[in-house]
């Protein structure tokens, strides 16, 4: 088997933010690699840390240790002009509210030309050609072209900040929770027009979501973020048949299954509190005040993540 190019890798990337007695470790030394054409998902509840990630490898977020690298080359910390543009270039975002994220000031037009101007990509007809183009391969038309955001539904919406994504031609996409402001009969639509364009224009996702309800079919590999921490990952297929860790246990069961018997019978883990506060957190295991099998070992020492099976890893010491 020839071996995989890596696209992104994330080596023990710390952020955080505030100083003093208000400082908070929003990612603490997560490391993970992106393979080129995969989709790589990060699952956690909000606060959990996953979008700064994102926002870290597009130079939106600085990091605090660690390093980040695209393509080889290092894009965390002082790098130089040309690679700084190449990140820009080949790294873009889909947001989570279509709506917000567009300029309701703005035309279609305007709105996907943008970056192409920027860039310097194409001008006059063949920029109208482009825009066009983009829109059709986002499942648009170009009688869209000279219409305003508030004048399309929110599957729409999400179709528009798809094509300005695309405007670019990037290699490198994150997906900030890219449905979950859509209705359920949307998503799946999304998820599919996100699919297709990521094999016909050889495109790579970092996949954000607060929940493992849609991510399942999407994604090659999962990672699940609790505080700041990446506590599991593995293959989707083997995450979803066999998961490990606590946590990801409690977000799983509440996935609904469309089969009512099953759906019926399922027991659902329900996790009392919220996220608790990244100032100051307890030794030992983040997940420790939440969890239903905590033992003192786990107030005591930080799990690590150990590999338990080919490709899959846990941060757990209930996990043998
Ligand atoms: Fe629960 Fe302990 Fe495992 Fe943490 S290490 S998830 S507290 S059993």
């Amino acid at each position: 088997m020839t071996e995989r190019e890596k696209l992104v890798e994330l080596k023990d990337v710390q952020i955080t933010f505030g100083k003093g007695k208000k400082k908070f470790v929003a990612v603490d030394d997560v490391s993970f690699d992106i393979y080129k054409g995969e989709t790589f998902s990060l699952v956690g509840e909000s606060g959990s840390g996953k979008t700064t990630i994102g926002r870290a490898i597009l130079r939106l977020n600085p990091i605090s240790a660690g390093e980040i690298y695209f393509k080889g080359q290092k894009i965390s910390g002082k790098i130089s002009k040309e690679m700084d543009e190449e990140v820009i270039r080949k790294c873009q975002m889909i947001f989570q509210d279509p709506y917000a994220s567009l300029n309701p000031r703005m035309t279609v037009t305007d709105i996907i030309g943008e970056g192409i101007d920027i860039h310097g990509l194409y001008s006059g007809k063949e920029r109208q050609k482009r825009i066009y183009e983009l829109l059709e391969l986002v499942g648009l038309s170009r009688e869209h072209a000279s219409r305003f955001p508030h004048e399309f539904s929110g599957g729409q919406r999400q179709r528009i900040g798809v094509a300005r994504a695309l405007a670019i031609e990037p290699k490198f996409i994150v997906c900030d929770e890219p449905i979950s402001a859509l209705d359920v009969s949307i998503q799946a639509q999304v998820v599919n027009l996100l699919e297709d364009l990521q094999e016909n224009l050889g495109l790579t996702y970092l996949f954000i979501a607060h929940d493992l309800s849609m991510v399942k079919h999407i994604s090659d590999r999962i990672a699940v973020m609790y505080l700041g921490a990446i506590v599991e990952t593995a293959p989707s297929h083997e995450l979803y048949e066999n998961p490990l860790h606590p946590y990801t246990q409690a977000l799983l069961s509440a996935v609904p299954i469309p089969d009512p018997t099953v759906e019926k019978a399922k027991k659902r883990i329900i996790l009392e509190g919220e996220v608790p506060s990244p100032i100051n957190p307890s030794p030992g295991c983040k997940f420790q005040a939440r969890c239903r099998y905590a033992q003192p070992i786990c107030k005591e020492e930080t799990p690590n993540l150990k590999e338990m099976k080919p490709h899959h890893y846990v941060a757990c010491h209930m996990v043998k």
